[in-house]
């Protein structure tokens, strides 16, 4: 094709590039790559990612490097080739370095890496490698391999430090393991000499609310000594919710409306509190208090990754591509969920617009947006994978759950504290976060 002058396209060249990769074709990729960068044709992502991929599995890494550190944007599929092409290579401490320099991480990648390090038979046994292994498995809410591994550690002497402990608790949430979680901060100061701080204490909160045990939970706030933050009683308050515990609930309530810095997720979710059992004096005073006193506004921002790129949208955003097949998707998405019993909580919106535009102005969310984008963009059944700013709020989270339903798809959506595997009408989180 190249001999007879006839110009290849991205398309073709990936595809040479993909048998090479299959047959191990070092020499014929080289190749290609310098015909690429003679034709002037440029090196686009895919191209560039399966030479990546190329160089490592042939065991030349330093090329594979090379043409990383050369692309201009590293984003989640690009590190996790690059790691992939490290481990190909036998290089465990190159692909870790990779890993630790990524901002965010998916579970493809997390599967990369652990499979990596056991195909290299070799762990890293350090606390920091142990660490951010066991705050990955906890975070995808894979419980039991971090609790395994954090007792492996124990076993191999390495000392556990404070992060450690961070993530074995929320796997223990996470995973609804309750008494082993009540052990394991036990153990904290009386094993291991490290005292508990907030981020632990949350754990143990979390851990018990999530089961209903709310006195408990209450009784770890008051242990702890500093006030806690909407980080611990937000998800403490919606399981006062989901456990219909209106006793504790109030008090919770009562700590999350006093406390001065507090998202407009958490205000959402207070409002909702309150409006649920009724109380709209109460629900008016929350918001009036915020406005005086300036909850932080932070412009809700969903981000997609489609076909190697990633997308961004913000609230009612209407400058991207495809938005009128998004709008329209999501105005159908809005009927169809009306039928799933979907009920749009306008209540929890803005009070001096009227009903309908409430309902607009939730329905516009960044993150329906993203996932609508989604749903237009790819093929039938493909996981959507969108990340957020904020906390995800109430309604958005009823919504999700739905949509998964009705489209049949994988939705997982990771929001400023943990991920939400929405399947089939249902969360991951159970509704508590
Ligand atoms: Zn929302
Ligand atoms: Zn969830």
């Amino acid at each position: 094709m190249v001999r007879k002058h006839v110009l290849a396209d991205n398309y073709a060249v990936t595809a040479v590039l993909k048998s090479c990769v299959l047959q191990r074709a070092l020499g014929s990729g080289k190749e290609v790559n310098g015909l690429v960068l003679k034709s002037g044709l440029g090196l686009d992502r895919s191209i560039g990612l399966k030479l990546v991929e190329l160089y490592g599995k042939c065991g030349v890494l330093e090329d594979a490097r090379k043409m990383f550190d050369g692309m201009p944007e590293r984003n989640v599929v690009a590190c996790t080739v690059m790691i992939g092409s490290c481990f190909d290579c036998g290089m465990v401490e190159e692909a870790i370095e990779v890993f630790n320099e990524m901002g965010t991480r998916n579970t493809v990648c997390w599967t990369m890496v652990i499979d990596g390090l056991v195909r290299n038979g070799e762990f890293n046994r350090d606390v920091s490698t142990y660490n951010s292994m066991i705050g990955g498995l906890a975070l995808h809410g894979k419980s039991i391999e971090a609790v395994e591994l954090f007792s492996e550690m124990l076993k191999e002497r390495v000392r556990p430090n404070g992060i450690t402990f961070v993530g074995v608790l929320n796997a223990c949430s996470h995973g609804g393991l309750v008494d082993l979680g009540g052990e394991i901060f036990e153990s904290m100061e009386m094993i291991h000499g490290i005292e508990p701080e907030v981020e632990h204490y949350g754990c143990m909160v979390d851990i018990l609310g999530r089961v209903g045990r709310l006195e408990e939970a209450f009784d770890f706030i008051g242990r702890m000594g500093v006030e806690a933050d909407d980080k611990m009683l937000c998800p403490l308050l919606s399981a006062c919710k989901i456990h219909k515990n209106i006793g504790i609930g109030e008090k919770v309530a009562k700590l999350l409306s006093e406390h001065y810095r507090i998202d407009s997720g958490s205000f959402i979710m207070l409002s909702n509190f309150y409006a649920s059992l009724g109380r709209w004096s109460y629900a008016a005073e929350v918001r009036e208090k915020m406005e005086k006193g300036g909850i932080i506004k932070e412009p809700g921002c969903s981000s997609i990754e489609v076909n190697n790129a990633i997308h961004e949208f913000l609230s009612g955003d209407l400058r991207y591509p495809e938005r009128k097949r998004t709008y329209k998707r999501l105005e159908e998405l809005n009927y169809l969920t009306k039928f799933e019993g979907y009920l749009p909580a306008t209540k929890v919106a803005l009070h001096d617009i009227d009903d309908e535009q409430k309902e607009l102005a939730l329905a516009v969310h960044s993150e329906r947006l993203a996932i609508c984008y989604g749903l237009v963009s790819t093929e039938a059944y493909t996981t959507l994978r969108v990340g957020k700013n904020v906390r995800i709020c109430d309604d958005c989270h009823a919504m999700n759950k739905l949509i998964a339903k009705i489209t049949r798809r994988k939705v997982v959506v990771r929001d400023r504290n943990r991920f939400h595997h929405f399947k089939n009408g249902e969360c991951s989180c159970k509704d508590y976060w």
